[in-house]
């Protein structure tokens, strides 16, 4: 089981893509890429409920 996001998704325009077996680390791998790339630096509750619903398993 894979866990793969498209940042594209909730950052309408952007091309990044993330995958990993490990949620947790998506999740990490999307904030870092967030505050590098889109100038975000904190993950509030409704920025972190975007992403997670957008989180898709890949089997
Ligand atoms: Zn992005």
């Amino acid at each position: 089981m894979k866990f793969s996001l498209a940042c594209g998704d909730v950052m309408p325009g952007c091309v990044s893509r993330f995958e990993t077996g490990d949620r947790d680390l998506l999740l990490q791998q999307v904030a870092t890429h967030a505050a590098a790339d889109h100038g975000i630096t904190e993950i509030t509750p409704e920025v972190l409920q975007a992403v997670e619903s957008r989180i898709v398993a890949v089997a």
